[in-house]
């Protein structure tokens, strides 16, 4: 089959790769038809994650169809279109029996390497999936592929993050960083009636997007957003800020944005060991932080896909580049340049 492969850090390229077979009772094989390119995939070109085994396929985000399944597979038959989730849990660990998949002892991810299951990933003609009565979900013949396939990751962050910061109607909401995480989470916090959205970035097309998503931007280039905040809010702050960046002074300005009481909720990935935390300011005020860690999929996606269902969401509208798999390392480079925020690999 073809498929995106790793090669080493900084360079992928499409090639061929075998099949994949069934190897565990569990398994299904899914024929994919729509994948996406994710954040989390830059993340292994840029060699963020260890144990990435040379030419072997990545990609997480995907939606197929069943062509052949495990004997142990309950909920799926041959012919099913799925979803997948990007984070493959075990059912069965405690955190699994506590429905904290996002904790699970196992933790695989799909395409990511050695330490997450060694699992070949979906950005390919074909996809093992492990486990799969508790890692697919099944697709509503009403859905597109498009409107589906970012259920199994990001559109679910989005719904998951949202959930955890605990937005009630009427709040000021500020989400800093308007990339595609902090995209999927404005639209997934309108359907919380918030009073109104910030959304903070330094990219002008990107903020362009969330304001046609009903947010009002603050260029961080231009203006202080915490200053425009506190401004908005009789120098209170906002309720909520919900932090979709992932670097340590996004971080700091979302504690800064935060009103006495409100909540810090922080979903882009941290990576760094440690932080001069300003702990006396933040117990004072009464802050809650939420942080987020990795979105608990197989619990969130059911209301996801029923968001876009009945119309609240439409993920659709940050795709903005569809190309066929061949042109997979093009689509990367568009992606890693922020040319493009969504794109859509068809094999
Ligand atoms: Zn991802
Ligand atoms: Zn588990």
């Amino acid at each position: 089959m073809r498929a995106v492969l790793f090669e080493d850090i900084g360079s992928i390229r499409v090639g061929d790769y075998p099949d994949p077979a069934i190897v565990d009772p569990g398994d299904v094989i899914v024929k994919v038809d729509t994948a996406a390119i994710c954040g989390s995939d830059l993340h292994l070109l840029h060699g963020r994650i260890p144990g990435m085994r040379p030419d072997s396929p990545i990609g997480h985000e995907f939606v197929g169809t069943i062509t052949e399944t495990g004997t142990g597979v309950k909920r799926f038959s041959v012919g099913d279109r799925v979803v997948g989730s990007f984070l493959i849990a075990c059912g069965t660990c405690w955190y699994c029996a506590r429905k904290e998949f996002s904790n699970c002892d196992q933790l695989w991810v799909l395409g990511y390497g050695m330490f997450t299951g060694d699992l070949d990933g979906a950005q390919a003609e074909y996809v093992r999936v492990p486990i799969a009565d508790l890692n697919l979900h099944a697709v509503d013949p009403a859905l597109s592929d498009e409107q589906a396939v970012f259920a199994g990751d990001i559109l679910t962050t989005g719904v998951y993050i949202c959930e955890r910061a605990g937005i009630k109607p009427g709040d000021t909401v500020a989400i800093i960083g308007a990339g595609p995480v902090g995209l999927f989470t404005l639209m997934n916090a309108r359907a919380y009636s918030p009073g109104r959205i910030f959304m903070v970035d330094m990219e002008a097309e990107r903020l362009k997007m969330a304001e046609s998503l009903g947010a009002i931007s603050l260029d961080s280039t231009m203006v202080n957003p915490v200053v425009d905040i506190q401004r908005a809010t009789g120098e209170r702050g906002a309720d909520v800020v919900i932090e979709c960046v992932g670097l340590a002074p996004a971080f700091t300005t979302a504690l800064n944005a935060v009103r006495a009481g409100g909540t810090v909720a922080v979903i882009g990935v941290h990576s760094d060991l440690s932080y001069d935390f300003p702990l006396g300011e933040v117990w004072r005020r009464g802050v809650t932080i939420v942080m987020g860690a990795t979105c608990n999929v197989q619990v969130h996606w059911d209301k996801a896909l029923e968001l876009v269902k009945n119309g609240t969401v439409d993920p659709t509208v940050l795709i903005s580049h569809r190309m066929s798999l061949e042109d997979a390392v093009e689509g990367y480079k568009l992606f890693e340049s922020h040319e493009a925020l969504k794109v859509i690999l068809k094999p």
